[in-house]
């Protein structure tokens, strides 16, 4: 029987249709736009004007806060402006946009494919601090600043480390690529990952979906086993949303994440495989966190693609070289369709958090005709979290942000697994963001911060 999360759950078509492209390195295009706000938390603070010089891997911005993350160029060129610049929804985001000059970079990054094994020896605060100074979040989308998250506040201990190689949202194929193609340096990461908690239970959760990438973790584990603490593998049922934390947490340890709570108030930490790369690069080879592999695929694009790409890249450059915008495209997606967000500019740069672009055909992205609930019970069913999405969706439409609170309106993990289901097309998921926006502020109001 394969591990799964116990409660709600759905199963969409996975159209993984760019599962079996390798990861081919992007151009570098003529400029890049860099976002100053490609994290959780305050945005970075620019270290550059206008006219700078910069290198490949060189600072350009400091974090602003105690969360908050660094920036670094993810080119060599000439700085053309700092200045607030509109991202994929439109709206406008401090930035810094390079002019692309050649590929020179800092001396002090290690650019060989020398593997290096060692993650059992360095000191945990130095392994964090070199993260910190990297730049690294949580590239499965969360983008959480991963210096924080490896510091539990006073009163926390993490017992238990989990990596997450679900990647259950349809269409996305980066992190399977991650697990494929650079397995031995991701699993080093892990191997410092688990050193800088202190940590021995390690576990890497991968649903079942992904075979090729389950060997050759094991079999790889196998080859390290002088180097690497016991990781085990964790193969798990193809069931959405498998690869959310709480959901996660539960499947792989059975410890159930209180409401309200982070995964350390029962002892985990969950970091995604994108991340244990980048920390291996960034620990290892000096690497600050200036590219990652992007997805773009949809039923309509020419060469459904893996791309390895710097930071700042335009979103119409990836779409450009796997094919270009098919003539019946409707919506293009930053992230999977289920948790993903519809771009309104798709010359929004790629950032930190960018694991795939999505691009839905007319028909497939036209909206539904909604009619009145039926009151069948479907989302209820479905809720991974346990909520009830028709009567938080009816709470925020008018506007009752007490109750919506009182129902746990925060606890939504934004899956779209109720929307998916609802025979009556009621967009449940539109109206509780705007709950959970809402009562979050109410709530940050109350604590004054
Ligand atoms: S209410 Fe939130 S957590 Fe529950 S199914 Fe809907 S989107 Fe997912
Ligand atoms: S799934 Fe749709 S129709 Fe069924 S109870 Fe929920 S909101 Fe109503």
């Amino acid at each position: 029987m394969l591990k799964s999360f116990p409660k709600g759950g759905i199963h969409p078509p996975d159209n993984k249709i760019s599962a079996g492209a390798a990861t081919s390195v992007l151009p570098l295009p003529a400029t890049v736009t860099v976002p100053l706000s490609q994290h959780i938390g305050a945005p970075a603070v620019a270290e550059v004007v206008k006219g700078d010089n910069v290198l490949v891997g060189q600072l350009i911005a400091k974090p602003g806060g105690f969360v908050s993350a660094a920036i670094h160029s993810p080119v060599s060129g000439t700085v053309l402006a700092v200045e607030p610049v509109a991202g994929a929804s439109g709206v406008k985001g401090m930035a810094v946009t390079i002019r692309v000059d050649g590929d020179e970079w800092e001396t002090s990054i290690d650019r060989s494919t020398t593997l290096v094994t060692d993650c059992g020896q360095m000191d945990p605060s130095a392994i964090i601090a070199k993260i910190a100074a990297a730049g690294i979040v949580g590239m499965g989308g969360a983008t959480f600043p991963t210096q924080v998250k490896l510091s539990p506040p006073p009163g926390k201990k993490a017992d238990t480390l989990i990596i997450n190689g679900v990647e259950c949202e349809p269409y996305l194929t980066s992190d399977h690529r991650v697990m494929l193609e650079r397995t031995a340096e991701t699993l080093v990461g892990v191997g410092l990952l688990a050193r800088a908690l202190g940590v021995s239970n390690i576990y890497i959760g991968v649903e079942n979906n992904k075979p090729d990438a389950i060997e050759a973790l094991r079999r790889t584990v196998g080859d390290l086993v002088r180097f690497l603490p016991p990781i085990e593998i964790v193969p798990l049922k193809v069931q959405y949303p498998q690869g959310g934390e709480k959901q996660l947490v539960k499947a792989v340890t059975g410890r159930e994440v209180p409401s309200g709570a982070l995964p350390i108030e029962v002892g985990c930490v969950v970091q995604n495989v994108g991340t244990a790369l980048a920390i291996y690069e960034a620990v290892h080879k000096n690497k600050p966190l200036i590219e990652r592999v992007v997805t773009v695929t949809g039923k309509g694009i020419a060469r459904p693609s893996n791309f390895l790409v710097r930071m700042g890249t335009p979103v119409s450059a990836l779409i450009e070289a796997a094919g270009g915008l098919p003539q019946d495209a409707g919506k293009v997606i930053g992230g999977g369709p289920m948790m993903g967000r519809a771009m309104s500019n798709i010359d929004a740069p790629v950032t930190k958090g960018t694991s795939g672009i999505v691009v839905m055909s007319g028909r497939e992205a036209a909206r539904r005709t909604e009619t009145d609930c039926i009151k069948c019970g479907g989302c209820v069913t479905v809720c991974p979290m346990g909520l009830e999405p028709y009567l938080l969706a009816r709470l925020a439409q008018k506007q009752r942000w007490d109750e919506s609170e009182a129902g746990g309106v925060t606890d939504c993990i934004e899956c779209g697994s109720c929307s998916y289901t609802c025979p009556a097309r009621v967009p449940l998921l539109d109206w509780i963001r705007l709950g959970k926006a809402e009562v979050g502020r109410i709530i940050r109001a109350r604590l004054n911060c």
